[in-house]
């Protein structure tokens, strides 16, 4: 048993006041942590660079660019013998017309040459690990610096507050994270980060029967902010629906998977405001969000530099959509220069109305994922049940398939190194989340192939969302088929 398992353990029995505590005082180390003087620094620049023209811009990302680039070279393994076998050197990549000498990297790429990406100068330890389970469900690593966690915040804020929201506002969040145990019946459902104002709900108990518990509570604490998965938003959306009722919010922010636009409209009809939905992937090298006009996803340039190929790697026209390479500006721990996010999206040729500098993404054609409906009728988020994949090093990809309310098959291929303990740990994480009642069987199989757009689907639900009186068939039933590699 690890730390963090031991801490997890204890966390559980403690009772919900204690719980508080111990999430005000995380909350309030982290807090002492992000909001430093460099943070505001950064929060103000961006808020001024947000309206420099697209040429000041591009300026000011072509010196960031000129500064990693030598940084890489003298500190970063890896593309110190990128450069020599090019015959390269610092001075040749001038600005990011020249990007092109250089070559495109994988999380393959990541993974075979790990600590060579990191760099010399840094120790290993100063650096934060994060990780992803990505939009196939393969666990994947990587490691930020302090630097890149600064901006990666003041970015964050930045887009929080195109929505009106400002830190201090109290707010909700519906996320990953396990905050109530799961085997809880009754209210409370959620737990309070005092020194943040806020308020976390358990994305573990979207029962019918627990969700006014969710709404009495926001309305109890005044909370008009909420920041969620699409679809927990949408979930609480629909009890409002399904009741006929209203509950005003000033602004929803949405993150980490597709919004939908059948999710957008319930959403912001039911909690009486817009959207503001972002995508800022793990890796720390794209970041874009809508603005209060809401006419696409402003693509942060000031984060990283973003490209967008055809197949053949050669820069496709404005509008048109194209497999997307980003460099990430900021983390000198682990620089990534040219990596390909595994996402497909467009670079609009329109401007928006707000008059800010940054351009507009086309619609992001990323994971379109289904709802796993339990037995109970609970609704579970497919993104909650990525965490049970995050640490499991032996898995390469996987696939989770509901076949019955009771009955969730997960499609595994296995790396290397692969043991009856790795099916021991990520069954106990997956029944953590999914409860006892539902049987959770493993299935090893050679590979798991995209769907017809390219994309993984990564839970295929085959069961219709129970709520209330009514049913409502998954959203993607019509192509609810398991695509099979031929
Ligand atoms: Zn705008």
């Amino acid at each position: 048993m690890n730390i963090m398992s031991i801490v997890d353990a204890v966390y559980k029995v403690l009772p919900p006041f204690i719980q508080n505590m111990a999430i005000s005082y995380y909350g309030y180390k982290i807090k002492k942590e992000r909001f430093n003087s460099s943070f505001y620094d950064k929060f103000i620049f961006f808020d001024e660079s947000q309206y420099y023209s697209s040429i000041d811009l591009m300026h000011y990302q072509d010196k960031a660019l000129c500064h990693l680039i030598k940084y890489a070279y003298e500190n970063v393994p890896y593309y110190n013998r990128v450069f020599e076998k090019r015959k390269l050197k610092p001075y040749d990549i001038k600005n990011q017309m020249d990007l092109y000498k250089l070559p495109i990297i994988t999380k393959k790429d990541i993974r075979e040459n790990f600590n060579d990406f990191i760099s010399t100068k840094k120790s290993k330890k100063n650096l934060k690990l994060g990780h992803t389970s990505g939009t196939t469900g393969t666990p994947f690593e990587i490691l930020w610096d302090s630097n890149i966690e600064e901006v990666n915040n003041a970015i964050l804020w930045r887009h929080r507050s195109w929505g009106g929201f400002n830190f201090g506002n109290k707010y909700a969040t519906l996320l990953g994270r396990s905050i109530v145990p799961s085997n809880r019946q009754r209210p409370p459902f959620h737990r309070i980060n005092y020194p943040w104002h806020q308020y976390l709900f358990s994305s573990f108990h979207l029962a019918d029967k627990n969700l006014e518990y969710y709404f009495e509570e926001f309305d109890k604490q005044d909370i008009r902010f909420l920041e969620a998965y699409p679809s927990t938003a949408y979930i609480l959306a629909q009890y409002l629906e399904q009741h006929n009722l209203f509950y005003e919010m000033k602004a929803v922010f949405t993150s980490s998977e597709t919004l939908l636009p059948i999710q957008r409209e319930i959403i912001e009809k039911r909690f009486c405001c817009k959207v503001f939905d972002y995508y800022g992937s793990a890796e720390r090298v794209m970041f874009s969000g809508e603005c209060e006009k809401h006419e696409g996803h402003h693509l942060c340039l000031e984060y990283g530099i973003t490209e967008i190929l055809d197949e053949k790697g050669e820069p496709v026209s404005t509008g048109q959509y194209g497999k997307t390479v980003c460099t990430g500006l900021y983390n000198y721990g682990m620089p990534l220069i040219r990596y390909e996010i595994g996402d497909i999206c467009s670079i609009q040729e329109k401007t928006c109305s707000c008059g800010r500098g940054l351009p507009l993404l086309g619609p992001i054609t990323t994971k379109a994922e289904d709802i796993v409906v339990l037995p109970s009728g609970k609704m579970v988020s497919s993104s909650v049940l990525t965490h049970p994949f995050k640490p499991m090093k032996n898995i390469e990809k996987s696939q989770l398939i509901q076949e019955d309310y009771d009955q969730v098959r997960v499609k595994l291929v296995k790396r290397p190194g692969y043991s009856d303990d790795d099916t021991r740990i990520l069954v106990e994480g997956l029944t953590e989340r999914l409860g006892q009642e539902v049987e959770i069987s493993i299935e090893f199989v050679q590979d798991i192939a995209p769907g017809p757009n390219g994309k993984y689907r990564w839970v295929i639900s085959r069961v219709p969302i129970v709520l209330g009186s009514g049913k409502i068939e998954n959203l993607y039933n019509e192509d609810n088929k398991e695509h099979v590699k031929e």
